[in-house]
C-alpha cells in the first residue's frame, strides 16, 4: 500500500538527512492526506524520499520519523517492533541489568529512534507510556514484541505531555497480567516500592541512579538534607553511605508517606525525618551551618520555553539559599531536568546564585542522564537531566 506523501519546502531536508527525527509545521510544502497516527513518506522537494514516521495535524511536530532513507519497513508487523525493542533491551542487558539492579528505563524514545514511546521496567513489570497516537494505534503490536522479550505484565499508561499535544485520552491499564502496585524493586541493592498506577510519571525516578550512587559516597557521617525527595531515593542512599541524620522534605504527603515506608524497609532504625513543606519555604527557613549536605532535585521547573525566565528564578533562588545555609565545606548536588534549562543555562543560574551567596564555590563533578536514558546524537532535545556537585568553601 502506498503511503500519503508529506513533501517539505525547498532547503528544508537538511535537518532530515541529518537524522534529526522532527518535522515542524512550518517546514512542510504539501501536507499528506493522513489521519493523526499514520505513518507517512517524507519527500524533499525534489521528491527524494528522505524517510518514514508519524504523521500529526495536532502537534507543532507534523512528523516523528522513525527511518531514515528510501528502504521502505513492515511497519505493521510485530518484527518490525521486536527488531527495536531487542537492541534497545540488549544494551540495557549489557549496562545496567544485575543481580542487584532490575529497575531501568528499556526505551526512552527518541534516545532509542523510538519516538512517542518511554518503557520503564520495574522487577517483573512493563511501564508504558504512550506520548503520540502513532504509538497508540500500534499499541498491541508493541505489546506483543514486549511479550516476546520475556515480559508477562505489561502496563500502559497513555500520557498528553506538555510538548505533545496530540490527543491521547485512553484510559491507563492492564494490557497484559495484572500485579498489584506498589511492585517493590532493587536499585544497587536498595530496596523501593514503585507505584506505578498512582506514582508520578512511570512511578520511580530511575533516571537519579548513578547521582544517588554519588551521594551513598559521601554520606559517611553526615548530616544530609534531601529536598523535593519523592519516594525518598537519595535519603536511602545516604542513609546507606552512613549518613547519621538524613531529612526528606516534600510538598506532596503521599510521597512522604512513600519515601518513610522506603526508608523502613531498608533502614528500620534509621535517623531520619521526613516533613511534607513547600521546598522554597524550608530552605529559607532551615538553620545555617548544619547540613553537610544538601540535594536539590525539583521537578521541571521549565516545561516549556516559555516558561525558562521563570523557571530560571525558581532554580537561582533554591541554590541560593543552599549556598546560604550549608557548612563551610558542604555539598550541594544540584539538579535540573527541564529539557528547556540547557547545560550552560544551568550553570549560568548556578553561578548567579554562588556570586549572590558570597562564598566560594567549586563544580567537583558534572552529572547526567543515566546510560539507560540514551540522547540520539542527532537529536540533542533528549538530553535533559544535569546537575553539579559543588563544594562550598
Ligand atoms: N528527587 C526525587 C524526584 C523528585 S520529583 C527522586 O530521586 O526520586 C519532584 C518532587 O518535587 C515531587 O515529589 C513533587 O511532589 C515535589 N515538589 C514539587 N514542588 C515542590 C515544592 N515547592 N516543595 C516541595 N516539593 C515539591
Amino acid at each position: 500500500m502506498p503511503y500519503p506523501i508529506l513533501q517539505l519546502k525547498p532547503k528544508r531536508d537538511k535537518s532530515i538527512l541529518n537524522r534529526h527525527p522532527w518535522i515542524f509545521s512550518g517546514a512542510i510544502n504539501k501536507a499528506p492526506k493522513a489521519e493523526e497516527g499514520d505513518i507517512i513518506q517524507v519527500r524533499s522537494v525534489e521528491d527524494k524520499i528522505l524517510g518514514y514516521g508519524f504523521y500529526s495535524s495536532k502537534s507543532q511536530i507534523s512528523c516523528r520519523l522513525l527511518e531514515f532513507g528510501d528502504a521502505s519497513h513492515d511497519f505493521e508487523s510485530v518484527d518490525y517492533w521486536f527488531q527495536k525493542l531487542l537492541k534497545a533491551y540488549s544494551i540495557r542487558q549489557k549496562l545496567v541489568v544485575s543481580p542487584i539492579t532490575n529497575a531501568y528505563r528499556l526505551v526512552h524514545a527518541e534516545g532509542d529512534f523510538l519516538p512517542g514511546i518511554i518503557i520503564d521496567i520495574y522487577a517483573n513489570v512493563a511501564v508504558g507510556q504512550i506520548l503520540v497516537k502513532g504509538i497508540e494505534n500500534r499499541k498491541t503490536l508493541i505489546v506483543e514484541a514486549l511479550q516476546k522479550l520475556g515480559f508477562q505484565n505489561i502496563y500502559i499508561k497513555s500520557k498528553i505531555s506538555s510538548h505533545v499535544l496530540e490527543d491521547i485520552q485512553a484510559e491507563p491499564g492492564w494490557e497484559i497480567g495484572n500485579i498489584v502496585s506498589p511492585v517493590e524493586i532493587i536499585e544497587n541493592g536498595l530496596k523501593f516500592k514503585v507505584d506505578f498506577v498512582g506514582g508520578q510519571k512511570t512511578g520511580f525516578f530511575i533516571d537519579q541512579r548513578d547521582s544517588r550512587q554519588l551521594v551513598k559516597q559521601f554520606s559517611q557521617d553526615k548530616k544530609v538534607l534531601n529536598t523535593f525527595s519523592y519516594t525518598g531515593g537519595f535519603s536511602i542512599y545516604a542513609l546507606a553511605g552512613g549518613a547519621n541524620e538524613v531529612h526528606s522534605v516534600d510538598i506532596s504527603k503521599d510521597a512522604v508517606a512513600a519515601g518513610d515506608e522506603n526508608v523502613k524497609l531498608n533502614f528500620p532504625d534509621a535517623n531520619h525525618k521526613s516533613f511534607a513543606a513547600d521546598c522554597f519555604e524550608y530552605l529559607k527557613e532551615m538553620p545555617e551551618n548544619y547540613y553537610d549536605i544538601i540535594i536539590l532535585d525539583p521537578p521541571a521547573f521549565a516545561k516549556n520555553a516559555r516558561a525558562v525566565t521563570n523557571a530560571a528564578r525558581g532554580y537561582k533562588q533554591i541554590n541560593l539559599q543552599a549556598f546560604r545555609r550549608i557548612k563551610p565545606g558542604g555539598l550541594v548536588f544540584t539538579f535540573s531536568c527541564s529539557q528547556n534549562i540547557s547545560t550552560d543555562l544551568f550553570r549560568k543560574i548556578i553561578f548567579g546564585a554562588a556570586a549572590d551567596a558570597h562564598r566560594n564555590v567549586r563544580v567537583i563533578y558534572q552529572l547526567h542522564q543515566p546510560v539507560d536514558h540514551p540522547i540520539s546524537i542527532f537529536h540533542p532535545e533528549g538530553e535533559y537531566l544535569k546537575g553539579l556537585v559543588l563544594e562550598v568553601e
